[in-house]
This record gives C-alpha cells, structure tokens and sequence, in this order.
C-alpha cells in the first residue's frame, strides 16, 4: 500500500545539489509505533531533503503526542513533542547509521518513528517542582501538606531522584 511517507528522489539522485521539501500530516497508526505512550494524534513531519554525492540528507523536525504519567505523582500528563531529525539517506548504506534508498525512493517511516520513540521522556514531571507523594505518610504533597518531618533528606531517596534524573532525555 503506497503510503506518503514513502518519497520519489529519482531528482535528487540525478542533480546532487537538487533539494526538495516535505510537509507531511499523518495518522499516528500509520506510523506503526507498538507503543501505548504514543497517542492517536496526528503525526507531523517537515523535513528538507538535499542530494549530497554520497547520499540525501534529510533535516527537519516531526511531532507527535505522548501520555503519561508524572514520575512523582502519577498524573495524568499528555503533551506534544517537537524534536529535529537529521539523517542520511544511501543507495549503499556505508555505515549502520544511514537509511536506505530503494527503488529511488526514501521511506521516512523508521526513521521518524525511530526517532519520536527515542524521544518519548522516561520520567516525566508535570512540573519541575512537583512535589510528589510524601516519603512517610503517603500525603499527594501537591494537594495538601502533612504533618511529618521531611526537613532531613532521606540519603536513599535522593539518591534515586538522581537516578531518575539521569535517565531522563537531556534534549527536553
Ligand atoms: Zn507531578
Ligand atoms: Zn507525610
């Protein structure tokens, strides 16, 4: 089934120098992604591809929508992500970083879900300062506070905050 993440470059292969613009809105399940944080919205794709003489590199950006919850709450989060793409596209992929070129024709498919799953964060924080759930009693500190001394900083505690932290995606 032919599909418009699939791109003729026949040009671009012929004239390197040559470029050409992609503006693409497409369902998430098209995408394909086998992955419940992703949600059914629209996927967005704006990608400019130049002919190089060792292939196309594709730049751009795309976005798609996440939920969640928040690592220290457990709200409910949904949030659109924008991230950039930029990848190489070859007749021959000479490394196992570039995609390949078929029949004169590059699929942006993988290369966009690869990259929104890359970019889907693991511990997301409905903001910066949420103050989560209180260690002793349970209290959702976000809605009221509790009566338990918290001033002394649990050393096991925040040594897993800081785990946590460097899990998360530095780019977001
Ligand atoms: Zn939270
Ligand atoms: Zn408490």
């Amino acid at each position: 089934m032919a599909t418009p993440l699939i791109v003729n470059v026949v040009e671009l292969l012929r004239w390197p120098g040559t470029t050409k613009d992609v503006v693409l809105s497409v369902a998430s399940d098209d995408l394909q992604f086998g992955e419940s944080r992703i949600t059914d919205a629209p996927v967005d794709i704006a990608v400019h591809l130049e002919s190089l003489s060792n292939g196309v590199m594709v730049n751009g950006t795309t976005s798609a929508t996440w939920a969640g919850e928040c690592r220290r709450c457990l709200a409910s989060m949904t949030e659109r992500m924008t991230i950039d793409v930029s990848e190489l596209y070859q007749q021959i992929p000479d490394g196992s970083e570039a995609y390949s070129i078929e029949n004169d024709q590059i699929n942006l498919l993988p290369m966009v879900r690869e990259n929104l799953l890359l970019a889907i964060p693991l511990g997301p924080l409905c903001r910066e300062d949420c103050p989560g759930f209180c260690p002793h009693c349970g209290q959702d500190l976000s809605e009221s506070s509790c009566s338990c001394d918290n001033t002394v900083a649990d050393p096991r505690w925040s040594a897993l905050e800081s785990l946590k932290g460097s899990l998360e995606d530095p780019t977001l």
